[in-house]
């Protein structure tokens, strides 16, 4: 399905800024061009869904979740970046990873199974995108992804 990607992204931050707690405060900076992807919006809308609430779950303390798409190149750039717990350098590689969660004591309280990037990973790659992580202990957090734009006029025949 090809749709307007700012647009997609915004009905998903919407939905969850209607039920986000009082502490935790969302912030877009998109712009106002049309970017055109070509996805498969069930999933990608369960990767989001998963990354959104990822940056919610781990900012126990609340602050800003920020939300950016900006265009590079033929790709679009998405960013969702908290001012959470964050994650330790050493393992910044693996949260990517099947059941990975960093600390598990505190992960199993705070419910989940360690699957929701893992399976972001294989959604967005399956894309032709990719998806990795900067991050702070103590500061925060921020998820990157890229995804194809869909450039004028292709797919006219399909
Ligand atoms: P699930 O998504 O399956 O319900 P989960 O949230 O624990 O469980 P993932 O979404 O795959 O699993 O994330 C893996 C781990 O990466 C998390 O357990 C957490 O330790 C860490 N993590 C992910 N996002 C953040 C974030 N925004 N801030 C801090 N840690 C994070
Ligand atoms: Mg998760």
């Amino acid at each position: 399905e090809i749709v307007d990607f700012n647009k997609f992204f915004n009905k998903i931050i919407d939905r969850f800024e209607m039920s986000k707690p009082e502490h935790i405060n969302f912030q877009r900076l998109m712009p106002d061009t049309d970017m055109f992807v070509e996805i498969d919006t069930d999933k990608m809308t369960q990767v989001i869904d998963n990354i959104i609430s990822n940056a919610m779950k781990y900012s126990p303390n609340g602050g800003n979740v920020r939300f950016g798409v900006i265009l590079k190149d033929d790709m679009l750039k998405v960013m969702v970046s908290d001012d959470g717990m964050g994650i330790p350098q050493d393992n910044l590689e693996r949260i990517f990873d099947r059941f990975y969660r960093v600390d598990r004591a505190r992960a199993r309280a705070m419910g989940g199974t360690g699957l929701g990037l893992a399976i972001a990973k294989e959604m967005i790659e399956a894309h032709g995108g990719e998806i990795w992580a900067e991050s702070e202990e103590g500061k925060g957090t921020t998820i990157f992804f890229t995804l194809p734009i869909q450039l004028e006029g292709e797919g006219e025949w399909e």
